[in-house]
């Protein structure tokens, strides 16, 4: 069989994993790029006459490890370009990367109606602009791409051909994140089996069951997004959100503006408020949640609270709701969220992206960054460049919606919220494999200079067959 390594190749978004025995071609994950600017993407399709380095017509099955857009947000363009095979996950990440994929359609939308508006400025009205971006997909195409999902349960082994079996593991991470275990029988009966580590959670995160182990295998290709840091605060999340909200909402009365990921970090988040207000923890302020997708992806965490960690479970046994507490407000137009950012009181506003780069957190961290009352708390990574990171560098100035404003505003960083493991979960999870046995690991999903830091650590704890391949590198195994 071969493995050729298509995305997510020392840098962190577009996972893409092109495994082939004989003829049968599975794709693990297939996600969007986000280390390519337009620019780049167009050369790079324009040159392949497609989305993908290969033709989508010849695979047969994708097997998806998690709901995030880095690892889903190309299977519409998957489909679009011919593919006919289904995509096998878990049931709550059909559930999530429905949400997110029909959300990455809006936005197609927009732009193209944006596009749209300008061209029929100048030409004829309601003409269609020609230059339509080949990755672009709309609403269509993602109902038509969710009706070929196949949910399948947790530790369940499923038969993809005499020869293939898959059995989706527990990852932790986000809810229905799962390593993925694929079994291959050659010719002659012999096994071999590979481990797509998929993302790693941490352990104790919050709503979500710890990774579960994975057994022996051949080959395990691992994600590095942490491969060369530590998560150094030590405080529950409780304990680190109780204390920020002290400082930044009560003993100065202020505003507590935290950017976060729509599905997995919000809920996390609300599930943490509503403990607080529980425990009588919670001060008397507004919070409010301002993002459509929050919504929609919160009602999935209830729909399957059955999946998700005992102690949430026993939560929601004791108290019936998981993130529904008094005082939180969930906003759905884009007038009301307009106007919160005007509320006068001190209160939370959580709303997305965590990057802070689109989405409504523009125009509340807009409305704020001035105020010396106001806090801006980062609780996620956030790519070079984005908002987010400038914020994080104690930039003076940003640029903000065309406009150059001061940063008086306080800006705050926690990352006990983060949903990666670190090094030493990494390394953890790592060391459940015999280094006799493993034949080969593969490092992904990681800048390249933590995958190097990681596989130096793994050199030392006796893994020497490491590798970090480059993208298009195939291998043989
Ligand atoms: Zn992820």
């Amino acid at each position: 069989m071969k493995l050729t390594f298509w995305g997510a190749t020392q840098q962190v978004t577009g996972s893409m994993y092109l495994l082939e025995v004989d003829d049968y071609r599975i794709l693990i994950d297939c996600g969007a790029n986000f280390d390519l600017d337009e620019k780049q993407k167009k050369a790079l399709y324009d040159e392949q006459k497609s989305v993908f380095p290969f033709d989508p017509t010849l695979v047969n099955t994708v097997l998806l490890t998690h709901a995030h857009i880095d690892h889903s947000g190309n299977i519409p363009n998957l489909y679009k370009e011919g593919f006919e095979g289904q995509v096998v996950c878990t049931e709550p990440t059909y559930s999530l990367t429905g949400l997110l994929l029909q959300n990455s359609a809006m936005l197609h939308q927009k732009r193209l109606n944006t596009a749209n508006g300008m061209s029929s400025n100048k030409k004829k009205k309601g003409k269609l602009v020609k230059d339509i971006p080949r990755d672009l997909f709309l609403e269509k195409q993602v109902k038509d791409a969710m009706e070929n999902f196949f949910p399948v349960a947790f530790g369940q082994k499923y038969r993809i051909t005499d020869r293939v079996t898959v059995t989706y593991i527990p990852a932790g991470h986000l809810l229905g994140a799962a390593h993925i275990l694929v079994d291959v029988r050659d010719v002659d009966g012999k096994k071999k089996t590979l481990c797509f580590s998929g993302d790693l959670g941490r352990k104790n995160y919050p709503l979500l069951v710890d990774p579960q182990p994975v057994p022996q295998v051949d080959y395990l290709i691992c994600e590095s997004t942490y491969g060369n840091r530590l998560h150094e605060d030590t405080r529950s999340p409780e304990e680190a959100l109780s204390e920020v909200i002290q400082r930044t909402c009560v003993d100065i009365p202020g505003r507590l503006i935290i950017p976060t990921f729509s599905v997995g970090r919000t809920q996390a988040l609300l599930y943490t408020l509503n403990k607080l207000y529980v425990d009588h923890n919670l001060p008397p302020l507004k919070v409010f949640s301002d993002s459509p997708l929050s919504f929609g992806s919160t009602k999935v965490y209830q729909k399957y609270s059955r999946m998700l960690n005992r102690e949430a479970r026993e939560f929601k046994e004791a108290n019936e709701m998981l993130f529904d507490f008094e005082n939180l407000i969930y906003i759905e137009s884009s007038d009301a969220s307009r106007a919160i950012s005007n509320y006068s009181e001190p209160c939370i506003i959580i709303s997305s992206s965590g990057m802070v780069q689109g989405g409504r957190i523009e125009h509340h961290v807009a409305a704020n960054i001035e105020n010396p009352y106001a806090t801006i708390l980062m609780i996620g990574y956030a790519s070079e460049n984005t908002l987010g990171w400038r914020l994080l560098n104690g930039q003076d100035t940003i640029t903000i919606k065309g406009e150059k404003k001061s940063v008086l505003a306080n800006i705050e960083k926690i990352d006990v919220f983060s949903g990666h493991g670190d090094q030493n979960d990494l390394l953890n999870f790592v060391k459940m494999q015999n280094s006799e046995q493993l034949k080969n690991l593969f490092l992904i999903h990681g800048e390249a200079q933590s995958m190097r830091e990681f596989k130096d650590v793994l050199n030392q704890h006796g893994y020497g067959q490491v590798e970090i391949p480059e993208r298009g590198q195939s291998f043989e195994l």
